[in-house]
Parts: C-alpha cells; structure tokens; sequence
C-alpha cells in the first residue's frame, strides 16, 4: 500500500474543513454503522478491520479521532490505545473507545491507557455523535461515561 501524506487542508463541502475517523472496529456491522453515521453527518472515514495494521492505518490517514473497539480478533484495543498514547506523531488524537463490556473496571483500564472518551455497547447514535463532537471539539472532559451500570 502507498503511503501518501496526511490529507490535510482538504475541504469539504462548504468550505468547512472535513475532520478525519478512523474506525478500528471487526465487526462488519458495527463497523458500517459507525462509517454510516459518520459519513452522513459529513466526516471522512477510515475503516479497519484488522487491529493488526491499526496504527500504521493511524500514521497514514492521521485522523482528527480514532474510534476503537477494544474487543478485536488477534489484539486488545486496549493495547492499540496504549500504542497510539505512545506514538509521538499519534499522542494528541483523541481516542473513543467503545466496548461490549461495561463493568466498571473495563472502563478503568481504558481511562489508564489513555482514552479520552468511552462507550459501552450497544452504542446509540446520538451519544455516539454527541462523543464524536465532544472529543473533536476537545472536550475529553465533557466526553460521555458508560450509558448504563
Ligand atoms: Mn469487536
């Protein structure tokens, strides 16, 4: 794959600068949905599958967020967080986490490795969005916590 320089400066339609998500997630649907919701609300999306090649799909797209299932097949998201929070070039993008698992010490350990936001599974989309604009307004704090104990 060609590594091509970090499309900033694009813009979008209205002149707006269109922010960039990339999506780690292995589920196929969720995966679409989140595109889905994103795209229709004027985002550039990134998606990926594979957990593996996450962070060099992070250095070549340079997203403005990263969205991170931390159920993946071979690799913890938790650990692609830990690997983005530890990349000089990656550190400032501000992470979403979103996990099936919703215990309290679940979101601890994704508090620990640096994630900005955090939101257990099923996701909404309107607390998906609600996180989305949060995070890229830079907002962490504001960031919603767990839907439901
Ligand atoms: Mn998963």
């Amino acid at each position: 794959m060609a590594v091509h320089k970090p499309p900033r400066g694009r813009r979008g339609i209205g002149g707006a600068m269109t922010k960039r998500i990339l999506v780690v997630e292995d589920n196929d649907l969720n995966r679409k949905l989140f595109c889905d919701v994103l795209q229709a609300s004027g985002f550039a999306v990134e998606p990926v599958a594979d957990g593996a090649v996450a962070i060099e799909r992070a250095k070549a797209f340079f997203p403005n967020l990263v969205i991170m299932d931390i159920q993946l097949q071979d690799i913890s998201g938790l650990d692609l967080i830990a690997g983005l929070k530890s990349d000089s070039q990656l550190c400032d993008i501000p992470v979403l986490a979103v996990t099936a698992y919703a215990g309290k010490g679940d979101e601890e350990r994704i508090r620990e490795v640096g994630a900005e936001g955090y939101l257990a599974k099923p996701v909404s989309i309107t607390p998906f969005m609600n996180a989305v604009r949060g995070l890229l307004a830079g907002n962490a704090n504001s960031a919603p916590i767990p839907l439901h104990a």
